[in-house]
């Protein structure tokens, strides 16, 4: 087919190769503030420094015509000079979104006194915006903590959607934030050279972190996935995000909007991610897909091996079992895979003795949890292991079918899953 007539269905069905140029289309990228106006109160309590800090990083986004999403947190606006902060964001053409009041942890705190933490936050917010011709629309949850309870998840959803708040996710995590304390503490003391270390360790974190994020969403979706970067409002922003941009830039990004971010379909992909530590969206989605694909994988596996069983072949049966499979029965147990293999043997000796066997999958859990990175994000974990509740029947011609149950532990093997552990009873 001649290139110059590639028909538009193609384009629009994304099965275009790698190699065209719409997979090298510049990435969208929303970038989004943290705890505004100024993340560590501690170490910036000067308002002069505040408002330096402030420009600094206004400077940096109007330097490569970003328009950003900051979330703002009541407990980091007390005086009336933060309030003007605020003013500068709104005027330079940013969209503020609520961040709560008191930034609590939602893992460790009930429903109730989190959503009125947000609710005093938004209302406060809600009317500072309107004053300035503007609206709120977005909340972003402290520490991406969306509730550690399927109720808690639930709740904040229907808090939000009530107040017409939407959750604004984060799909490239950092901890652009660990950097200012070390920044901070080698501006004061005047030391070059300390400064140069900090700004080369934050740019080299920033990409290892983007980097990974994008290669989790690119192979989620099967495509480049448009993102939202996780920065904070701070010192070592002010100072290094135009480095930052650069480096975006160059590498194939396109500042983009919430709103055109958030149209993309990646985004609508529905998740009920319940864990103690905040994630990644992406990482949520891998999360929701494996407890479904693992289960139908577990399926897969014990589906062949009882098809096995039915042409009589016990030697594919066993196949599945890890070679120190330990199995347990009323009548005892069986070490090893040629072990469990004798016992079978010994027991259903011919096609009549084995019966035509089904398996009846009750439940099936995930040995899985969440993971730290390196750099301390927190990732969700590969799986482990998986447990199989199952009826396990025997039916036989002209005499009564034989019934009990069954809990298998399965482990990863390769791209395969082995049975390491079977109780029958
Ligand atoms: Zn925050």
């Amino acid at each position: 087919m001649l290139r110059g007539t590639l028909p538009l269905t193609l384009l629009a069905l994304g099965m275009l190769p790698r190699s065209a140029s719409i997979a090298s289309a510049p990435r969208p990228i929303l970038i989004t503030v943290d705890d505004l106006p100024i993340a560590a109160d501690k170490l910036h309590r000067d308002p002069v420094e505040r408002e330096r800090i402030t420009r600094g990083m206004l400077r940096a986004l109007a330097k490569h015509r970003i328009t950003t999403v900051g979330l703002v947190a009541g407990k980091h606006h007390p005086t009336a000079a933060d309030e003007k902060l605020l003013e500068l964001w709104v005027k330079a053409g940013h969209e503020l979104g609520n961040h709560s009041f008191s930034h609590l942890n939602y893992s460790e705190t009930e429903s109730q006194p989190y959503i009125a933490d947000v609710e005093k936050e938004r209302a406060w917010l809600a009317d500072f915006l309107k004053a300035r011709g503007r609206q709120l629309r977005f909340f972003r949850f402290p520490f991406l903590n969306e509730g550690n309870t399927p109720a808690k998840l639930r709740a904040m959803r229907d808090y939000l959607k009530s107040s017409g708040q939407t959750n604004l996710p984060v799909t490239l995590d950092d901890q652009d934030w660990s950097f200012e304390e070390a920044w901070v503490a080698a501006r004061k003391a005047g030391d070059q050279a300390a400064m140069a270390r900090v700004a080369e360790d934050y740019q080299a974190a920033m990409r290892i972190h983007i980097g990974h994020f994008e290669s989790v969403g690119d192979r989620l979706f099967g495509r480049p996935t448009p993102e939202i970067l996780l920065l904070h409002a701070g010192e070592v922003g002010a100072e290094q995000w135009d480095v930052l941009f650069d480096w975006l830039e160059k590498t194939s990004h396109r500042f983009a909007t919430a709103d055109e971010v958030l149209a993309d379909p990646a985004y609508s992909t529905p998740h009920d991610y319940v864990a103690e530590d905040g994630v990644s969206l992406w990482e949520r989605i891998k999360a929701e897909r494996r407890q479904s694909e693992v289960p139908a994988a577990l399926k897969t596996a014990l589906d062949a091996q009882v098809a096995a069983w039915n042409r009589g072949d016990l030697d594919a049966f066993v196949a599945l079992y890890a070679v120190d499979a330990t199995f347990i029965s009323p009548s005892g147990i069986a070490h090893g895979r040629q072990e469990v293999l004798e016992r079978y043997r010994r027991k259903y000796p011919d096609r009549t003795a084995m019966g035509a066997l089904s398996l009846d999958i009750t439940e099936t859990r995930l040995i899985a949890g969440e993971e730290f990175t390196f750099f301390g994000d927190t990732v969700v974990g590969r799986v482990q292991g998986a447990t199989v509740a199952a009826r396990w029947t025997l039916a036989y011609e002209g005499k009564p079918s034989l019934t009990g149950s069954t809990l298998l532990v399965l482990c990863p093997r390769g791209n395969d899953w082995e049975i390491v552990q079977d109780a029958s009873m």
